[in-house]
């Protein structure tokens, strides 16, 4: 490691350590898993005060509300095509299906202090890598005029365990999805830039909208990620969380999908058309930790103003 990879590597190290010697995140033994504590909960429902009084003063009442468990079927994940481009971050649910036989086995191996996981099999479920993913496959094909727009809020997993705080395997996300024509896709990816903005500024955080790309895995991978660059699908809002020492953390990004989700789950526009969508997530966590880098560990000592803003 060069000595710049190295300090940032302390950095992460300091940070994550000072959240869990306050309480704020509780370590579970494994490298991007945390409990949280009672404050850092605090913390999330009060930004997701300023997020959802945002998506009041932009949409209305119009957002239809989805919450989802951390789990959906394999057939939706198929759908996204997740597995194709991000096998890496995958997670999928296995469990036991053998009979008495076959649990020998597996307890065999257990006694032996051997591995037991390859007795599982694929238990048709998927862990959820994107808030909006299990959407989809839930609306009716047939969009109405306006289309559709979904208030979506709850746990992703990704699978790449690090020692950034930052970085988390299970994290929360809330979205604001729409899916209807090409031009409403659009729109609300470019209009939600700037209301992300709104919602961070008011809490204090200083952030600055860069255009980004998905890290598509592989040698295909990296086309697409050009291709979402050169088409300017997708603007991630970041903060410096570590100062100069990074390019910063994206705590919110807006993206539109094109027809991609249209394509595979079959939605069409009341013209008929394939459906286009876009969403805008804010990463809970990231936002969290970005609020106790930049006012300190104790929210009680927080700007009136940001304490305001998490206020209902
Ligand atoms: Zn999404």
């Amino acid at each position: 490691m060069t000595t710049v990879e190295i300090d940032i590597e302390t950095a992460r190290r300091e940070f994550r350590d000072q959240l869990i010697e306050a309480g704020l995140l509780i370590p579970m033994g494994i490298d991007g898993l945390f409990g949280r504590g009672a404050v850092f909960e605090n913390v999330i429902d009060g930004i997701d005060v300023a997020v959802r009084r945002k998506g009041q003063a932009v949409h209305g009442d119009s957002a239809t509300v989805l919450r989802f468990p951390p789990l959906f079927s394999r057939e939706a994940f198929e759908g996204t095509d997740y597995i194709a481009s991000f096998p890496n971050l995958t997670g999928s649910v296995s469990t036991f299906t053998g009979g008495d036989r076959e649990h020998r086995d597996l307890l065999e191996d257990r006694a032996a202090g051997n591995g037991w996981d390859h007795h599982l099999h694929p238990a048709g479920t998927m862990l959820v890598s994107a808030a909006c993913h299990p959407s989809y496959s839930t609306l009716d094909p047939q969009l109405p005029p306006d289309g559709r727009l979904l208030d979506v809020y709850g746990y992703c997993f990704r699978h790449e365990p690090a020692i950034d705080p930052a970085r988390m395997q299970a994290f929360r996300m809330h979205e604001y999805v729409r899916v209807g024509t090409p031009e409403q896709a659009i729109e609300h990816r470019e209009k939600w830039i700037g209301h992300g903005l709104e919602v961070l500024a008011a809490l204090g955080l200083d952030a600055e909208p860069v255009a980004a790309n998905d890290p598509f895995f592989g040698r295909a991978g990296r086309m697409l990620a050009a291709n979402q660059h050169a088409e300017n699908l997708k603007t991630e809002l970041v903060i410096r969380l570590y100062g100069d020492l990074t390019d910063g953390t994206a705590v919110v990004s807006s993206n539109c999908h094109q027809d991609h989700f249209g394509t595979t789950f079959t939605l069409r526009t009341a013209d008929g058309e394939v459906a286009h969508s876009a969403c805008v997530g804010f990463g809970m966590e990231r936002i969290a930790l970005a609020l106790f880098r930049t006012h300190g560990l104790d929210p009680a000592t927080w700007p009136v103003s940001v304490r305001a803003a998490m206020t209902a």
